[in-house]
């Protein structure tokens, strides 16, 4: 091989390396805080119960927005691109116009090895059967308390491979964490079943209560399946008022994260009431109702308690 080669394939072999290294972390110094990105509030909570004082966490989708369809802004790519940790849903969430699986790409984060982590493994996925939807995965796994303690162990689990040196602290704290989740699971399961079977029918705009009816046994029935772009079309509008009515439903309830224009309508036309906001895509404002995950959870159910038990 000639020198001027040689030289070449060294440069070259230099710059693959570098390119390594930037996609490892380094060891954190003493008193530095593991970079965390999180694609929505709901698993940004779950990371801080579990990372505590060891994590600065942000969350891509804001507080009160839809995380099915977010356009990621140019601070939300330095972050991810610097981030030591992403935590993201899975179970087809963030998929609109699949801008995680873009964001990635652009962060340098999309290798095997990259230190990007789907908080619902090992959670049985739901299927949608609407007809534009048809068999694809149901994200709202988090509304069952007992698939959010699945996220927690997950997240455990991540933390602990990235920042071994504190894996008690992180094991003290997701301990802690599901002990409370537990018990409000009980507290939701008895509540819920103080109301009369009969009445156990939640309406809502999104059908984000999949994996709650089959958990705390109601009866789902929703404007349109889930966030996409086709949200309360004629044909959606007609099939629920006719069920609203059918079922002589109490009480309807609207989500935070979602334009109430549709279930307005909807109450307007059955002249059932909007008993409420409810908490499904996102944790409400901090100092406001429902901002943590245990917060949200509790505050559906009291919400549906006091709707469908009058
Ligand atoms: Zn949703």
């Amino acid at each position: 091989m000639k020198k001027s080669m040689l030289l070449f394939a060294l440069v070259v072999v230099g710059v693959l390396l570098s390119a390594c290294n930037q996609g490892a972390t380094a060891p954190k110094e003493k008193g530095e805080k593991l970079q965390v990105v999180a694609t929505y509030s709901i698993v940004y909570d779950i990371v801080k119960n579990v990372g505590g004082d060891l994590v600065d966490v942000h969350s891509l989708a804001p507080i009160g927005s839809d995380p099915h369809q977010y356009d990621p802004l140019p601070a939300d790519v330095a972050l991810t691109t610097d981030a030591d940790v992403v935590f993201y849903n899975g179970l087809n969430l963030e998929e609109g116009n699949a801008w995680f699986t873009k964001l990635m790409e652009t962060a340098g984060k999309a290798g095997e090895d990259a230190p990007v982590f789907r908080v619902s493994e090992g959670v049985e996925p739901m299927l949608l059967s609407s007809k534009d939807h048809l068999g694809e995965e149901d994200p709202h796994a988090w509304l069952d308390v007992r698939n959010g303690i699945k996220y927690v162990e997950n997240v455990r689990k991540s933390l602990k491979k990235i920042d071994p040196e504190n894996a008690d602290i992180y094991d003290e704290n997701a301990d802690a964490y599901i002990t409370e989740l537990k018990a409000l699971h009980e507290e939701i399961v008895e509540k819920m079943n103080k109301i009369p079977e009969e009445r156990r029918i939640l309406v809502t705009s999104e059908g984000a209560f999949k994996y709650f009816s089959k958990a705390y046994d109601f009866n789902a029935a929703y404007i349109w399946e889930i966030n996409s772009h086709h949200e309360g079309t004629p044909e959606q509008l007609t099939t629920i008022i006719a069920t609203i009515n059918e079922e002589k439903v109490q009480a309807l309830f609207l989500e935070t994260s979602i334009d109430p224009r549709s279930m307005e309508m909807v109450s307007r036309e059955t002249n059932v009431p909007i008993k409420g906001k409810i908490f499904t895509d996102s944790l409400g404002k901090p100092g406001d109702d429902g901002d943590t995950y245990v917060k949200m959870l509790r505050w559906n159910a009291d919400m549906i308690y006091s709707g469908l038990n009058q």
